[in-house]
């Protein structure tokens, strides 16, 4: 017959012993209770059959199950990852990393009251885009500055406060969709204007913004064409020609400069790309870009451009819902400062960092992880291998960073598909995770990103690959 064991303990009885108040000191009563219900729940019907074995319900054991569940339970969902991309700023991997000024000053606006709505010169209320309006305008030589979510809240906000029910006219060349469902003309749509397309895809002439406009035009809007190069038989229509159309008609020109720097990056012998300075300077009346591509920020959309008509866009009821929090603030104030002393920026702004390392420090950091990668994938090839980044975030899309870092083949040409996707699920596996690239056969990680001081976190951790490899 049944033995006693096979029937399921009170709750309350295992939870007042000894290693189940040891996790309650840790993870409190309740989310204890649940986890022990949860494994009684997967117990039961073991009991019910009479195929529990007592040790199965033993306080130790039951508590071992307990603690796997909370542990996974409290366990932290945003992890740090290592990015061996190639890609420094991957969307989907945060975009960019902040430098140590912004870490200071989010940690002290977290723990600390701080004047984000307050006027310390007048104890009066204050207006928390003050903070770093006055920086925002040095910096781009504009009249006024604010700031919102990001850069897509930035033009849904510029187009719903300057052009409500008017038409606004773009270049069929400069429709971009940006990733996650950012269409220009979508945000048209719910920003509350009407898009005008003018010229074709690969050429838009003057002429075609000039026949446009009409009584119902608002505005023109120019946007960059971050993530896509249009080559060929291309023509289209500088900002300061498009300025000149716009003005001469009494109407604004909003430019959307996507990644928008706010220096030339072509002194650290990077790319070209115009300036926010330049565009304001060619006429624009106002320019948006994002705080966490090129420049370097938090997350953050910019908008900056003439006065008269920043306090429009600070009027409308959506800069309210798109604003900022203190923390981006904190961040963005900080990273704006770094960029006084242009001297030391290619060393204190994380990104440019990593955008201008020499390719000979990854190459010599390679030589330095191949026998450690090695021991740790002896299934695979390790080869140090050349490289080319990206800056990624749709910065620059032809152009890319001469890189180096590892390559990883599979010994057996056999079934290569599956076992690289296998080495690179382990990767993932990691305590912190290693995201690398699949590639002509090969599992790719560029070390752009992972500078000296992260080196040891990331080897330390490689002789859990094996474990890892055996199990996926
Ligand atoms: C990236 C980008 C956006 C969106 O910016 P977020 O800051 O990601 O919202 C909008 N327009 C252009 C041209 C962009 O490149």
């Amino acid at each position: 017959m049944d033995q006693p064991a096979q029937r399921l303990p009170s709750v309350d009885r295992v939870l007042g012993a000894a290693p189940l108040r040891a996790l309650a000191e840790r993870y409190g009563h309740s989310a204890v209770a649940t986890a022990l219900r949860a494994e009684f729940d997967r117990l039961r019907p073991a009991a019910l059959a009479g195929q529990l074995a007592a040790d199965a319900i033993a306080d130790d054991t039951l508590a071992a199950a307990c603690e796997r569940t909370l542990a996974e339970r409290f366990a932290p969902r945003l992890r740090a990852v290592f990015n061996l991309t190639g890609t420094v700023l991957h969307t989907n991997l945060g975009r960019a990393l902040l430098p140590d000024a912004a870490v200071q000053s989010v940690l002290q606006a977290l723990t600390a009251p701080a004047n984000l709505e307050f006027d310390l010169a007048t104890g009066g209320r204050g207006d928390r885009d003050d903070l770093v309006a006055e920086l925002l305008c040095e910096l781009t030589g504009a009249e006024a500055a604010t700031v919102v979510n990001n850069n897509a809240a930035a033009v849904l906000l510029t187009l719903n406060a300057l052009a409500p029910r008017k038409e606004v006219i773009v270049s069929r060349g400069e429709l971009v969709e940006i990733g996650g469902a950012f269409r220009i003309p979508d945000i048209m749509g719910r920003a509350g204007a009407r898009l005008v397309e003018v010229g074709t895809t690969n050429r838009t002439h003057a002429k075609d913004y000039q026949e446009a406009i009409g009584p119902r035009t608002g505005m023109l809007m120019k946007v960059h064409c971050s993530n896509y190069a249009v080559t060929g038989f291309t023509k289209s229509v500088g900002e300061a020609e498009v300025a000149a159309i716009a003005h001469a008609h009494g109407l604004p020109l909003a430019v959307d400069l996507g990644s928008g720097t706010l220096v030339d990056m072509a002194q650290w012998g990077l790319p070209h790309e115009p300036t926010v300075r330049d565009v304001v300077g060619a006429g624009a009346d106002i320019v948006t870009f994002s705080g966490d591509k090129l420049l370097g920020g938090p997350q953050a959309g910019l908008i900056v451009g003439r006065r008269d008509l920043i306090a429009k866009i600070k009027k409308n009821p959506l800069k309210r819902a798109l604003r900022v929090g203190k923390l981006t603030l904190a961040a963005l104030e900080p990273v704006l400062r770094l960029y006084l002393s242009p001297e030391h920026l290619a060393e204190r702004l994380t990104t440019l960092r990593l955008f201008t390392r020499p390719q000979a420090q990854m190459r010599a950091e390679a030589q330095r992880l191949l026998p450690v990668v090695q021991a740790a994938a002896k299934d695979f090839e390790v080869t140090v291998a050349t490289m080319s980044s990206q800056i990624g975030s749709g910065a620059l899309p032809v152009d890319t960073l001469p890189s180096a870092g590892l390559r990883l083949a599979p010994r057996e040409a056999k079934r290569a598909g599956r076992q690289l996707a296998r080495l690179e699920a382990a990767l993932r596996g990691l305590p912190r995770p290693v995201i690398g690239r699949i590639a002509d056969q090969s599992l790719w990680l560029d070390l752009r990103c992972l500078e000296a001081a992260d080196e040891a976190a990331f080897t330390d951790q490689l002789p859990m690959l094996q474990a890892l490899l055996a199990t996926t």
